[in-house]
């Protein structure tokens, strides 16, 4: 066993610390933080049901930030959208709850191969048990959807299509609209979902245009607190429930609004959206400076996912002969932090089933980290990131056992 305290006494101080492992977790931006603040103690909050002053202010607090998000998504009515609390749980109602509401119409289901595991994992541990069919679509070698098979898979009886506007991981841009305007072609009741936690404030992303009738999209990978995720249901999209008990202002998730965590995701979504061609050229000249600059500068490299149509925040790299966990932490000890490609499921290492999907080898999808920019880094920090990396993946190279076989490429 290790000490969680001697791990940070080995860290030491690092020149500098850049925090790039924005898809699992993010610190909150200080305006948010602040905003937030007078909402756990001091202002609105009451229950926004019950009727008293504490509960009308809270009221009106969720009404203003269903009507923040509801714009930024292109929904016509706050109606339309559900606080729920994180985008998994908003996923599982998606998937379970429309195939539940729909199962007397058909049993097919479809998603695609690439879909995060909160979408993967419920169409086939949850929903295939349950009589359902789930059919997966395949990607190219840069993750975009085979439109094709997508559109051969869609028949009669098929009820639902959950396919992620961005990938969570490689940041691929899918060709969204091209796969609603098939589906609905072929089947105009079945139900689209798409998760858009990856596209919300990234790219331009809007539900009455691309005519999906679920849409999903997370408050931390907006820089807002975790803890709560906003779900669109369309008007007469028909949707379960999962859970019972007393309802709220929320339709589809009972239990009391979560007052502060709603209060920063608004938040978090204004400062984003305020400017959001300034906040995303800066994103990706930032990523480009990131990526190409790592391509360049070390060798034996594969770039996962596209260099056009990718999301502006994302880099994703495979390091051939280097194993990506490692890669976490020896960065880790020089303030650079990132995530693997690598899931640690059941304490055995696996492959990521996004890098298995577009064609990595195990040993490629191993060496690959992921790293997310946002609109709070600058320039230096990317610089950092430029001048710690090369060495750390050096390093590990002379150690790694993948050398010299078949890993030495
Ligand atoms: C981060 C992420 C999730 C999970 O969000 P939580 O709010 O932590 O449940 C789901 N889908 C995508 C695409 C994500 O990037």
């Amino acid at each position: 066993m290790f000490s969680v305290e001697e791990l940070l006494k080995a860290h030491g101080e690092p020149e500098r610390e850049v925090y790039l492992d924005l898809e699992n977790s993010a610190p909150v931006a200080r305006e948010v933080l602040e905003a937030m603040l007078p909402y756990f103690a001091e202002r609105a909050y009451g229950n926004p049901s019950i009727t008293h002053k504490p509960g009308w202010m809270a009221y009106d607090v969720v009404q203003r930030a269903l009507e923040e998000i509801r714009r930024h998504l292109g929904a016509s009515r706050p109606e339309e959208i559900n606080f729920i609390p994180g985008a998994t749980e908003a996923n599982n109602l998606a998937l379970m709850g429309a195939a539940l509401a729909n199962r007397r119409r058909g049993r097919r289901i479809i998603v695609s191969r690439i879909e995060p595991l909160n979408v993967l994992h419920v169409a086939l541990n949850l929903l295939r048990p349950r009589g359902f069919e789930v059919v997966e679509v395949p990607v190219d070698g840069e993750g975009f959807i085979d439109l094709d098979a997508l559109g051969e898979a869609v028949n009669r009886e098929t009820i639902l299509v959950s396919i992620s506007a961005v990938n969570h991981e490689i940041g691929t841009i899918q060709p969204l609209r091209e796969a609603v305007e098939l589906v609905k072609d072929k089947n105009p009741d079945a139900v689209f979902h798409t998760d858009a936690s990856d596209a919300y404030g990234r790219i331009p992303f809007n539900v009455g245009e691309l005519g999906v009738d679920m849409a999903t999209v997370s408050s931390y990978k907006v820089l807002g607190p975790r803890g709560v995720a906003a779900l669109y249901v369309g008007e007469g999209v028909e949707v379960e429930r999962l859970l019972e008990g007393q309802l709220g202002t929320q339709r589809l998730w009972p239990g009391v609004e979560n007052v502060p965590l709603i209060v920063g995701f608004q938040k978090a979504s204004e400062l984003l959206f305020r400017d959001f061609e300034g906040n995303t050229s800066h994103m990706r000249r930032l990523r480009n400076r990131l990526m190409e600059g790592l391509l360049k500068s070390i060798p034996e490299t594969l770039l996962n996912g596209p260099r056009e149509r990718r999301a502006p925040d994302n880099v994703n790299i495979s390091f051939l002969g280097c194993e990506g966990e490692a890669l976490t932490i020896e960065l880790s000890l020089h303030g650079v932090y990132v995530s693997s490609g690598s899931a640690c499921t059941r304490r055995l290492l696996q492959p990521s089933h996004v890098l298995t999907a577009i064609g990595r080898r195990p040993e490629e999808a191993h060496g690959s980290i992921l790293m997310k920019v946002s609109r709070m880094y600058c320039d230096e920090d990317v610089d950092y990131v430029l001048r710690v990396l090369p060495g750390a993946v050096e390093r590990l190279r002379g150690l790694s056992p993948l050398k010299g076989e078949g890993g030495d490429v």
